[in-house]
């Protein structure tokens, strides 16, 4: 068997066997398969596509690259992953949430893929925290704080990591099997046995469509009844992000403000998927008095008192949390401004997280820069008059400030009608 002869299988459009999957994996994760041929390949894959069987089997096949933890002297754990999206930091709401109520959770997040944010990046906004730890370190970290959020690494799903970055960079992001994989090798893996996706579709989402989302939702539930483990999917919209704030300090201060008690779509949301979780792990039973739980943890402050101890727990400074306004930039800003009246009646999601990365470019490269971000002010339905201010922009140094502030112009188009999405849309379980 070899790499070049499963790249023209699939360029064929030919069907990949489990034995040929596993040679693959093991391949990247030894090195012996080369980053070229695993693009080629992912390519390959994204132009014909794969079947739920060959989805199935590339994740088992990535879970078990890493480490499979047992959880079972914890008890029942519960997981929660999103499918991606701009200014999308339910995690930070929901795992502090659900620990503070007594829900075990085992997170395993990842880094921002192509224009989307990633939760690890975001947990590094508190200074010193680690995302990289062994399997015993985390199995300690629930038994005593209730929940831990890592990232993947040597340890735990080795052969996501490698091709999460491989996608990011090679434009192989939305391909529906290797969302899939990508998620549910890593849940597997770490071994909880409720996992909680928030499956995201519209022009922020790796998926445009609802029924694209749809097909996502009913892969990761099935992948999920295969390996035992019980799969609740909550379909949400990306046809905006979901808090004003994008860029990794923003986010963290958005969801912070939503731990100390706004209520917005991350708050809805967030309540929502807790609610779901409670009485999945059998916490509650009716779900209307989950959600009700989960609002009252929240604005409480119960929650945010747990993600001060996680966060601790895990090397992190908790300055931030203590003083959200530290998170705020302070760097060089601009304006965009609306050219004609009218409403806000779509908002390209995508376009505002390239444009967010393209923040962070030095020379052309990207370099991790947390202060850099955008703040919205206004949402889809919004009434807008020519001159307003639609976003802040906050930089470090750019060098090329109009292309930037003409192409941020063009992700708003304001007109006459405003279809307003539902921001939830439909559960899949
Ligand atoms: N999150 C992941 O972990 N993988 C994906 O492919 C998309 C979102």
């Amino acid at each position: 068997m070899d790499i070049i002869e499963l790249i023209n299988k699939k360029k064929q459009g030919k069907k990949i066997s489990k034995q040929e999957w596993d040679f693959f994996v093991r391949g990247i994760c030894d090195g012996k398969i080369k980053d070229y041929q695993t693009t080629s390949f992912l390519m390959a894959i994204c132009l014909k596509g794969i079947d739920f069987d060959e989805t199935a089997h590339l994740t088992m096949a990535m879970a078990k690259s890493g480490q499979m933890l047992n959880l079972s002297d914890i008890g029942m754990c519960v997981d929660k992953h999103s499918t991606g999206g701009v200014s999308d930091t339910t995690t930070l709401v929901v795992v502090p949430t659900l620990a503070s109520l007594g829900v075990k959770v085992a997170k395993m997040s990842g880094r921002s893929l192509g224009w989307t944010g990633g939760t690890a990046d975001k947990m590094e906004v508190f200074d010193g925290y680690k995302t990289d730890i062994d399997t015993q370190q985390f199995k300690n970290l629930i038994k005593q704080n209730g929940a831990s959020i890592v990232s993947q690494s040597k340890d735990f799903a080795l052969a996501d990591k490698i091709i999460y970055k491989l996608r990011s960079d090679s434009g192989t992001t939305d391909n529906i099997g290797l969302i899939a994989s990508s998620i549910m090798s890593k849940k597997i893996a770490c071994g909880a046995k409720i996992i909680l996706l928030d499956v995201k579709y519209g022009s922020g989402a790796f998926m445009k469509t609802l029924k694209d989302s749809k097909q996502l939702a009913q892969t990761m539930v099935q992948i999920g009844s295969r390996a035992g483990v019980k799969v609740c999917a909550v379909i949400s919209s990306m046809q905006q992000p979901l808090t004003n704030y994008i860029g990794n300090n923003l986010e963290v201060y958005s969801a912070l403000d939503v731990l100390g008690g706004k209520q917005n779509d991350l708050f809805d949301l967030s309540t929502f998927l807790c609610a779901k979780a409670l009485v999945l792990d059998g916490a509650c039973k009716s779900f209307e008095q989950a959600r009700q739980i989960a609002k009252d943890a929240i604005i409480s402050g119960k929650s945010k008192q747990k993600l001060r101890q996680i966060v601790m727990a895990q090397g992190g400074d908790v300055s931030k949390i203590d003083n959200p306004n530290l998170l705020l930039p302070k760097n060089n800003v601009f304006v965009v401004t609306a050219q004609k009246d009218g409403y806000v009646s779509k908002i390209d999601t995508a376009k505002l997280g390239y444009l967010a990365h393209d923040l962070q470019k030095v020379n052309g490269e990207v370099v991790r820069q947390d202060d850099t971000g955008i703040i919205l002010n206004k949402r889809l339905g919004d009434k807008v008059k020519a001159g307003e201010p639609l976003m802040k922009v906050f930089y470090n140094k750019l060098d090329n400030l109009d292309e930037i502030r003409t192409e941020l112009l063009k992700a708003y188009t304001i007109g006459k009608n405003v279809n307003l999405p539902k921001l939830i849309d439909k559960v899949v379980e």
